[in-house]
């Protein structure tokens, strides 16, 4: 910490002060701000004092968009804001306060991004796309990009799982549609970094060429639009719009599984944009040649330039992406506590920074230090709750493991009665425990409608209440799906 930054903290706070008072009444200004005094600012992170836990949560609730923005404004995007919070203690330190220190917006930074990402195109409807007419050439219209800022390069962690797919995109942000990874295909199982990296070459190609037109979006927002735009007869808006995006980036493009008429339009967009030397990067949760519902063209398209995947990341990345995550946060926990972490929770990175973010919230609302014991009761409950996400695959794993039957079976066309039963109970169970429409679940088993799988529901059902035989299947296969 050098003395000059320690003297830089209280003129940013004044600074901030001044937009601050412009932007609430006098009132508030004086009651939230005025109390709050700036500690330090460094490596771009300004710490700020509050007076109490309710003072930290009414802020966060109340102000936090004037407060990101203010640090944005005088810090750059890089710019954090961390408080550092008084406690009034009775139980530790002698009744003495004690601080702890909590990064701001915690809660957005560590949600899935594409849920909590504000979906506006420039518009204040989300799903209204900005007027597309404009005349080639003379102006851009701005196109908000949809990009998280967390989600960049810097903080994407390197190993041997990812790093082909890494370098690819990084590639692709350095040239994009001038490489030879176009689409750059990124697939992965949840919670493994697609959104991450996808973002990250989003916001490389925006660094390096600030006049391109960068668009993020999910599937399922472009599904969305899509639908709207046939409602609103505006269809070639829509298509117009996304064509002259110079940098595309599609997210879970699963979503878009036998949805044809939205694949046919984005068949075009993509054609287009290829065409053109735009960029196009995709994110799936399976490879093309697995991806089941999806046009043979569209699939075809995807193959034309890289498809590389991300794998469950090895000890070594796990313990280095948790301390990445606890150095931009701000805090310092015990080594042991990492390694447990990292050992632990082994197969979704999404989930060991959860278990993470629970240990500091437990630490801080407990006022308990972060020990490893601490961690292992949190971890106890953490993993029991969030356990795995019950899958239609995960679901026909099991039932092809007791039956004793190979998935591939179940998912085939075969009527043999004996398989027709294990598929029946895998659409059951699919519609019990996965969020799956009765079509997708067709879908995946032995492309079904879904008629069929309401039919098999129903037979499920009967045959609980009348089989006694059946009815032990049924029971003994809950319980292990459930785990
Ligand atoms: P997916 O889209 O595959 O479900 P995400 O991109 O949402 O996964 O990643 C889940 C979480 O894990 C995010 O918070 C992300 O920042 C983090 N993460 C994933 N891979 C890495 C990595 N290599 N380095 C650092 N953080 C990562
Ligand atoms: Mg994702």
């Amino acid at each position: 910490m050098s003395t000059d930054q320690n003297t830089d903290h209280k003129e940013i706070w004044a600074r901030c002060l001044k937009v601050i008072k412009d932007n609430v009444n006098y009132q508030s200004y004086k009651t939230w701000f005025e109390p709050i005094k700036p500690l330090r600012f460094v490596d771009n992170v300004l710490t700020i004092q509050v007076p109490s836990q309710f003072f930290y949560e009414w802020l966060e609730e109340h102000y936090i968009n004037l407060l990101k923005k203010t640090i944005r404004k005088e810090l750059g995007t890089s710019g954090r804001l961390e408080y550092s919070i008084i406690m009034d203690n009775s139980i530790h330190n002698n009744n003495k306060p004690y601080t702890v220190n909590m990064p701001t917006s915690n809660k957005n930074a560590t949600k899935n991004p594409s849920v909590s990402m504000p979906l506006d195109l420039n518009s204040k409807n989300s799903k209204e796309i900005p007027n597309p007419f404009i005349i080639p050439g003379i102006k851009k219209i701005k196109v908000n990009s949809q990009l998280n800022e967390n989600y960049s390069f810097d903080n994407f962690i390197e190993g041997d799982c990812n790093r082909l797919a890494r370098s690819a995109g990084y590639a692709v942000g350095q040239n994009p549609g001038k490489t030879a990874f176009n689409p750059l295909f990124i697939y992965s199982k949840v919670g493994l970094g697609k959104t991450h990296l996808a973002n990250s070459i989003g916001l490389q190609v925006k660094d390096n060429f600030p006049d391109k037109t960068v668009l993020y979006v999910s599937s399922e927002q472009f599904l969305n639009q899509f639908i709207d735009s046939v409602r609103n007869n505006n269809q070639n808006d829509f298509i117009h719009f996304y064509q002259m995006i110079d940098t595309l980036i599609i997210d879970d493009i699963q979503f878009l599984a036998g949805k044809e008429k939205t694949q046919d339009v984005f068949f075009h967009i993509f054609n287009h944009l290829h065409q053109k030397g735009k960029q196009l990067v995709i994110t799936s949760d399976k490879a093309p040649v697995e991806i089941q519902g999806m046009k043979p063209r569209l699939l075809s398209r995807f193959k034309w330039g890289l498809a590389a995947d991300l794998q469950v990341p090895d000890l070594e990345t796990r313990m280095a992406i948790l301390e990445k995550k606890l150095y931009s946060e701000g805090v310092d926990i015990p080594d042991e506590v990492v390694e447990y972490l990292a050992y632990s929770i082994t197969t979704n990175i999404r989930e060991l920074e959860g278990a993470l973010i629970s240990i500091l919230a437990q630490s801080s609302l407990n006022k308990k230090s972060i020990t490893l014991d601490l961690a292992r009761q949190m971890i106890d409950k953490y993993v029991k709750n969030t356990s795995r996400e019950i899958s239609i695959d995960y679901i026909q794993k099991i039932i092809s493991d007791y039956f004793n039957i190979p998935v591939e079976m179940i998912v085939s066309k075969t009527r043999k009665r004996e398989i027709v039963q294990a598929r029946q109970l895998a659409m059951y169970f699919s519609k019990r425990y996965t969020k799956s429409s009765l079509a997708t679940i067709g879908l995946h088993c032995g492309n079904k409608d879904h008629a069929t799988v309401l039919h098999a529901c129903k037979t499920v059902t009967n045959l609980v209440d009348t089989d006694k035989q059946f009815n032990n299947y049924v029971s003994e296969l809950d319980k292990k799906i459930k785990g």
